[in-house]
């Protein structure tokens, strides 16, 4: 057993010598029997919350209304949920109403995917209810129960199957996909934050190309933001060589290049996902870099507007459109950059404005730029004198 299901054993005996059932579910128990490292330990249990804190002295109401109870033991937390059942789903996405049940068959029937329907108790015995062991073993994503009535309830699975098929590098059951592509345009019912944390996990997953080809296979891309406009770009996605990216900002930088978006059109794209300002900032520095790395030519100017670790992002999707520099080698070329940000300047607008006798105004803000990318391309050394009469030349015959 891993380490963190180790830890969690004495909660889950405690919950079972007070006469309920426990057991570690979801995703841990999935990756766990994958040998991958595993984020968050789940426990499901027969005990209802208010028994739950009745057994523990120390908890938390995470999330109670749906039955989640965080237990506190030696400085951790531990998500315990009671076993439930979910109807409603009148807007294809959350249930209306969950139900507290003390079957563990009825929790493990609500989940998505037999891969993920697995339990396993504080030993580590599995219990296996829809043959979720012999799909993992096969690499297979299979609906628990009727795929159609499942994706009716909740859009969202459907993106979660095409996210596990990249991150898993599994195969899609024959009726789940066309459960999929029988629902795709219900996709349009989720919040758009929900569809992008499932499209950026399946392009950062072990298969995103497999994850693009389902996209694209089940028409769910239609029914993504702005995707049915890049249905080509897309399938170019597909045919670049096995690619690891590291973050998100990357997998929005490898979909804005792929598009042949720039500057604006950059920015609309993301809005409409609703990603973070942060990262269309990012997003497009590095499109733009990507762009001239192409150009298998180092550009001082394009090294210092990138910075350090977007070149190395850009660096890295260049090389999956044929660029040849190497990361070392953009990397040492930044290095050897006189300066890195306006901070190392030897020189600033107020050493200007006393040193030139100027008055403040735009001009001080102009002459800095000028100066500033004078030393970065070395055609002046960083020194505060002789920049000082570079300034005031340059403002004598302008
Ligand atoms: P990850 O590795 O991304 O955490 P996960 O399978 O643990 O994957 P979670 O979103 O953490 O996914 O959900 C935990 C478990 O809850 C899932 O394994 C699954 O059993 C169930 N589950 C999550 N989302 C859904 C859903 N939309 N419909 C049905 N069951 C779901
Ligand atoms: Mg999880």
């Amino acid at each position: 057993l891993p380490e963190e299901f180790e830890q969690a054993r004495p909660v889950m005996q405690r919950i079972e010598q007070a006469g309920f059932e426990a057991y570690f579910v979801g995703g841990s128990v999935r990756d766990t029997i994958l040998k991958k490292p595993i984020h968050d330990v789940d426990i499901a249990t027969s005990a209802y919350p208010e028994e739950v804190k009745h057994i523990f002295n120390h908890t938390v109401d995470t999330g109670i209304e749906h039955g989640t109870v965080m237990i506190l033991d030696h400085g951790k937390g531990y998500e315990t949920t009671t076993f439930r059942t979910e109807s409603g789903y009148q807007d294809y996405r959350r249930p209306d109403q969950v139900t507290f049940v003390r079957s563990l068959k009825e929790d493990l029937q609500r989940r998505d995917f037999t891969i993920n329907a697995l339990a396993m108790k504080e030993n580590g015995a599995v219990i296996d209810l829809f043959s979720g062991l012999k799909d993992l073993k096969n690499g297979i994503i299979r609906a628990v129960g009727d795929p159609q009535a499942r994706f009716n309830e909740d859009a969202l699975r459907m993106m979660r199957a095409v996210r596990f098929s990249s991150q898993l590098d599994f195969k899609i059951e024959k009726k789940t996909l066309a459960g999929i592509a029988d629902h795709a345009q219900l996709l349009e019912k989720i919040a758009v934050e929900r569809t992008r944390v499932e499209l950026e996990k399946m392009l950062l997953g072990d298969n995103p190309a497999n994850g693009i080809t389902q996209l694209l296979e089940t028409g769910l891309y239609k029914y993504c933001p702005m995707l049915e406009h890049f249905k080509s770009g897309l399938a170019e996605i597909v045919t670049l060589n096995k690619w690891d990216l590291s973050n998100d900002t990357e997998v929005w930088s490898l979909l804005c290049y792929s598009f042949f978006l720039e500057g604006k059109q950059i920015n609309d794209f993301l809005r409409q996902w609703k990603t973070s300002n942060q990262v269309i900032t990012d997003t497009t520095v590095i499109v733009s870099a990507i762009s001239s790395l192409l150009e298998d030519e180092i550009i001082p100017e394009v090294l210092y507007e990138t910075g350090r670790d977007r070149l190395v992002s850009a660096n890295k999707i260049s090389n999956l459109f044929g660029g040849e520099l190497t990361t070392k080698e953009v990397l040492e070329a930044y290095d050897n950059l006189p300066i890195k940000s306006k901070k190392e300047l030897a020189i600033n607008g107020g050493q200007l404005i006393n040193g030139a006798q100027l008055n403040p105004g735009p001009m001080i803000g102009q002459t800095l730029q000028r100066l500033e990318t004078m030393v970065v391309n070395d055609e002046i050394p960083n020194s505060t004198d002789e920049l000082m009469s570079a300034a005031v030349k340059m403002l004598k015959e302008d």
